[in-house]
């Protein structure tokens, strides 16, 4: 693609040039064409403007002299009216005219006498040589150059003299061949020129006519040639006259050059006289007009600039498109394979959805169905998908969990997820023909996340029924592991106190003070183990057992901990309690009860020896939702660098040596203030002491607090517990006969973790294992 994208370039660059290259050439040829006709007219003028001077110079020359010979008696002013006209003639280049007649060396005397009696005033005929002499006895010096001179001998110039003989002879005007004017001669060399005359016969009118002598016009052939030319050749053309000698010489008479470089040359004969001159003209094409111009370099030049750029376009397009293929097939490649990625994702995204046990739906934004998984359906009971969300509780059989109570639409996760609302662990039962047994869902709700591109909203249910049974069976359990444990340790107990009664009716001895001491020492042991038995249970109920809210009074539900806490010491124990008024709150009232019980304990037991424990409890609705209750004392403090961890499970701070305890107290309270949605913190109390704070929920309108059907399932568990301790206190009652006798046991008040946590186990143990 590449390669073929520089062969059209360089095809195009190549066409583009080789036209470029035939205009410019086609115009050069024009142009050349045009120079040689600007020359060729320019040679026309030229030599018409030369040889109508030269024939001028003829004519009048011979009109003068045809004038002249009218006249018998030609005197110096007829000579010099005839030749007036001529002064204003512009005769270019014209030195002089004269009149010239011949004389031998014995005639020079009366000759002198003839002309000077005519007119030419101190004529003085200066003979050379010794032949035929030619004088001129009247002259008329013409475009003032210099005086007139009378009297010199012409055939002093055989050039002229030869001129003179040859008019004579023919009758007719004749040219000289170049020399040098006689006037002239005593000029620099530099400044004399080649020249010519004309010399016209003078013949009388008579009917014999008769010779008298010349009319005769110098002319100096440089001046004559530039004069002439100067307008003509319009600065552009450069000539060469060449005369044509009696000898056959070609002698040049004047050169006019305008510079430059001529590469034109035209050469045209002409008729002077008795002769055939020779006009040769050249010129430099560059100068001659039309015959150059900037165009065609210009066309080229813009030609070849017009046909890169073309090819570079070409070029670009060709690779452009090369490249933008190879684009579109990387863009497509790319495109595969996300399309692939996803199809895999979709895949895999399917296969999940098909395998997890969870049930997963979704709806649009009008409760549509648009996708769920076979685990819903089957969590469903099978049901096909329900029209409208109208009909979802009838559809499917919804039911609040005493599978009684239809569960309200709006209630409904998916509907409050609809609304923008997040809703986790709502439980619910499902029962329909199809599931006519009933099942129990857990089913969180969510807005349907922007990136699927619409809005809706997704739940996700799994079938608790079975978590729930175990729930129940593990606190029948756990009932019976802290019976089972605790049962013996009354009977120690129990044993332990009688021993130390007996010990009473015994004189006091040493012997008998250390085996009371002892005693007291195991009492005081196993109730440290009874504490330990039950905050294990709470420990492991508050993780595990389900949520029982429902309204509380707070205010009651501390004035009984406390109540609990101080109703066994003697006045000057106690504490210096003061609680505030409290808001009703929506709590499980067991699970309430052990972090209000843990805290104020915390509170009376964390003081400095010998010091009377002072608390406070204020409480106060915070928000629409919220209940805060603070629990405040005089204490030992917390250091802070033990605040971030005393709600770990065994945490103790440095400063609780020395106090009894397991560091399980606020693990259990942070765990069951979470479960009920709030937060549980520790901050120093200003003026010393410690204050505990924690959020619980307050009670909504209609909200959902524990049902019928809880309270049903909890006397289920209760009656079941019971059966199974029965069970088991007949078996001991059967092993360990007499026991049943000893007094029952319950762990001593001052035991912080002594309360149960909640009550699968009744607090009175059952009357058969008594
Ligand atoms: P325990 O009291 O059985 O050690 P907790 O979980 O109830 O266990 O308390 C954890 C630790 O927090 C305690 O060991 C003690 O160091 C500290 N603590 C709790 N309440 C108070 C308080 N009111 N005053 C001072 N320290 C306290």
């Amino acid at each position: 693609m590449e390669k073929r994208g520089l062969v059209l370039a360089v095809i195009v660059a190549l066409v583009g040039l080789v036209i470029f290259g035939l205009v410019y050439v086609g115009m050069r040829t024009a142009q050349d064409e045009t120079a040689e006709r600007v020359m060729d007219q320019r040679t026309a003028m030229a030599q018409a403007a030369v040889e109508t001077e030269t024939e001028r110079f003829r004519a009048l020359t011979e009109a003068t002299a045809a004038g002249l010979g009218t006249d018998d008696d030609l005197t110096w002013a007829d000579f010099d009216a005839a030749t007036a006209p001529l002064s204003s003639a512009d005769l270019i280049g014209a030195a002089s005219l004269a009149f010239v007649v011949p004389a031998t060396t014995a005639e020079i005397p009366s000759v002198q006498k003839l002309w000077r009696d005519r007119g030419s005033d101190g004529l003085q005929l200066k003979p050379v040589g010794s032949g035929e002499h030619y004088f001129s006895v009247y002259t008329r010096t013409l475009n003032s150059a210099g005086p007139a001179l009378n009297g010199l001998d012409v055939s002093a110039a055989p050039e002229a003299a030869a001129a003179l003989q040859d008019a004579r002879r023919i009758g007719q005007p004749s040219v000289s061949d170049t020399y040098v004017l006689l006037r002239d001669r005593n000029l620099p060399t530099a400044q004399q020129q080649h020249s010519f005359l004309f010399a016209a016969p003078v013949w009388s009118r008579a009917p014999v006519p008769s010779f008298r002598g010349w009319m005769v016009l110098g002319l100096r052939g440089q001046d004559f040639l530039s004069g002439v030319l100067a307008t003509v050749s319009q600065g552009q053309l450069d000539a060469t006259l060449l005369a044509a000698d009696r000898d056959g010489d070609r002698p040049v008479v004047a050169d006019y050059s305008v510079g430059g470089d001529a590469d034109l040359e035209r050469r045209g004969d002409f008729t002077v006289a008795d002769r055939q001159w020779t006009l040769i003209t050249r010129a430099d094409a560059k100068l001659l007009p039309g015959a150059t111009s900037p165009l065609p370099l210009s066309v080229l030049l813009g030609g070849i600039a017009v046909s890169l750029i073309l090819a570079g376009l070409v070029h670009t397009l060709a690779t452009g498109q090369a490249r933008a293929l190879a684009k579109v097939e990387e863009g497509t490649a790319e495109l595969r394979d996300a399309e692939a990625e996803s199809r895999r994702q979709a895949g895999l995204l399917g296969a999940i959805m098909n395998s997890i046990g969870d049930g997963v739906g979704v709806v649009d934004e009008h409760g549509a169905f648009l996708l769920h998984n076979p685990a819903a359906r089957q969590l469903l009971g099978g049901m096909d998908d329900a029209e409208a969300p109208d009909d979802w509780q009838q559809h499917y059989g919804i039911y609040r969990p005493d599978g009684r109570t239809p569960f309200p639409l709006d209630e409904l996760p998916l509907m409050r997820a609809l609304r923008g609302e997040l809703s986790d662990g709502v439980e619910m039962v499902i029962r329909n023909p199809r599931r006519p047994e009933g099942i129990l869902l857990s089913v969180d709700g969510r807005p349907l996340h922007t990136s699927a591109g619409q809005r809706g909203a997704v739940a996700v249910f799994h079938d608790i029924t079975e978590l729930r049974r175990y729930e129940s069976d593990l606190a029948v359990f756990a009932g019976v592991v802290a019976h089972d444990l605790k049962a013996p340790l009354a009977v120690i107990r129990g044993h332990c106190e009688a021993a130390i009664e007996d010990l009473a009716d015994v004189p006091p001895s040493d012997a008998g003070e250390d085996v009371r001491d002892s005693l007291q020492r195991i009492v005081r042991a196993v109730d440290r183990m009874g504490g330990l038995i039950d905050t294990l249970l709470a420990y492991s109920t508050a993780r595990n057992a389900p949520l029982r809210t429902r309204p509380v009074d707070l205010g009651a539900l501390l004035a009984e901990v406390i109540r609990d806490r101080v109703e066994h010491l003697r006045a000057e124990q106690r504490p210096d309690v003061y609680v505030g008024p409290m808001p009703e709150v929506s709590a499980d009232p067991a699970m309430l009860r052990h972090v209000l019980d843990n805290l104020v304990g915390n509170a009376l037991k964390y003081v400095r020896p010998g010091t009377t424990p002072r608390v406070d409890v204020t409480g106060e609705v915070a928000g629409e939702r919220w209940a805060r209750v603070e629990i405040a004392d005089r204490g030992i403090g917390i250091p802070d660098e033990d605040k971030p961890q005393i709600f770990e499970s065994f945490h103790r701070a440095q400063s609780a040596a020395g106090y009894a305890g397991t560091g399980l107290g606020l693990a259990i309270c942070k765990r069951i203030v979470e479960r009920h949605g709030g937060e549980i913190g520790v901050a120093d109390n200003p003026g010393g002491g410690t204050r505990f704070h924690f959020t619980i929920p307050v009670p909504t309108e209609g909200g959902s607090d524990m049902s019928k059907a809880e309270t049903d399932e909890e006397a289920a568990t209760r009656a079941a517990l019971e059966r199974a301790l029965a069970e088991r206190a007949a078996m001991e009652n059967t092993r360990l006969p007499g026991l049943g006798a000893l007094p029952s046991s319950v762990p001593s008040g001052h035991n912080p973790a002594a309360v149960p946590l909640r009550a699968p186990v009744p607090e009175r143990p059952p009357a058969t294992a008594e």
